[in-house]
């Protein structure tokens, strides 16, 4: 019923206008092979339809990944973990690296997602989660703020004030992600960043001039003792590309939107980013091939953290207590009963 529907949609021209951005054209035919377009790729003017924009995706997927993964070629057992928010690109890469990775042998793929307690968010997209694991036949792991820390983000944005609840988030959920993919035995864990956050990242450290920071953006080649290394299959895609791809895949995903998400720091950068975008097309792409072409520099420069066992928790951190206990202990002594935040 949902794909009927979504057939419509598209027969209607409606992805040319709102799927892909208001300058895009697609009463078009396909480059080629002549069929009917379903998508106009501005940075490259080409028209693509159905199974050519699956083609023209799953390439670019397919060769990232494999350079991304190559310190792991041809080991026999391969798990990989995806980091699965219910959001559009979590599960499109899901379902990308499902359908890329399920020939090879030896390699199963398992799905873990993080429930933050955040009402009528999390609830949506855990349930969207559960659905495509289960039309994917892919095992899913939950893990939670509340089972791990005894909060949940909503009792953490009540009490946040200096930090957006975003940063409290990031840190908390990237703790839990890793702990898990390590216990599962995960070789990698794949993250869905796109094209677009991958250039408001580059971005965003440049313009803070955190430099170390940028050096050790993922993906990781390095593996590091106790951190699972984090691969990004879909950082060459563009938002809109992802969204197109796991809508007429029929990729199960929710459209719920995190109540905390417009406090986010990135979202200045979004807006830049689409401004250049939408003026210069490709600019994404060249400041992701700017970024490869300094990386091998950045690494030099940067040597890999000297971890340690946080003293706390045990978790692999380069400080005496990691940022999650420091998080946490910050957010309860706020929470304290009589205090005041
Ligand atoms: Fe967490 Fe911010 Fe994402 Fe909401 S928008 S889930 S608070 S990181
Ligand atoms: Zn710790």
């Amino acid at each position: 019923m949902r794909m009927r529907k979504a057939t419509r949609f598209f027969s209607m021209g409606w992805h040319c206008a709102e799927a892909m951005g208001p300058k895009n054209d697609c009463t078009k035919t396909c480059d080629r092979c002549g069929q009917e377009a379903v998508a106009f790729i501005r940075y490259s003017g080409a028209h693509l339809c159905r199974n050519h924009f699956f083609e023209f995706v799953e390439k670019r997927v397919r060769k990232d990944l494999k350079r991304q993964m190559a310190a792991w070629k041809g080991k026999k057992r391969l798990r990989v973990g995806v980091a699965l928010s219910g959001g559009k690109d979590s599960s499109a890469t899901l379902g990308i690296l499902q359908r890329l990775l399920s020939k090879r042998m030896g390699t199963d793929i398992v799905a873990i997602l993080v429930d933050e307690g955040i009402e009528g968010y999390r609830p949506r997209t855990r349930e969207a989660a559960l659905d495509l694991c289960q039309q994917l036949g892919v095992p899913l792991v939950i893990g939670s703020f509340e089972k791990e820390f005894g909060l949940t983000m909503d009792d953490i944005a009540t009490v946040a004030r200096e930090q957006t609840p975003c940063t409290y988030c990031g840190v908390l959920r990237r703790y839990i992600l890793n702990m898990i993919a390590r216990e599962l035995g995960c070789d990698v864990l794949a993250t869905g960043l796109n094209l677009d956050d991958t250039a408001q990242s580059i971005l965003m450290n440049i313009a803070r001039g955190d430099v170390e920071r940028l050096a050790r953006l993922g993906p990781h080649a390095r593996v590091q003792k106790g951190l699972v290394p984090r691969v990004q299959p879909l950082r060459s895609i563009p938002e809109k590309e992802s969204f197109l791809y796991a809508y007429l895949k029929g990729i199960r995903f929710s459209h719920a939107e995190c109540p905390y998400a417009d406090a986010a720091v990135r979202n200045k950068y979004r807006k830049i980013i689409f401004e250049l975008e939408d003026d210069s097309p490709g600019t994404r792409h060249a400041l992701l091939q700017s970024y490869e072409a300094l990386r091998e520099c950045l690494a030099e420069r940067f040597e890999p953290a000297n971890l340690r066992p946080c003293k706390a928790c045990g978790e692999p951190t380069v400080k005496e207590v990691c940022e999650t206990c420091t998080l946490v202990a910050d957010v309860r002594t706020r929470s304290a009963p009589g205090r005041k935040t």
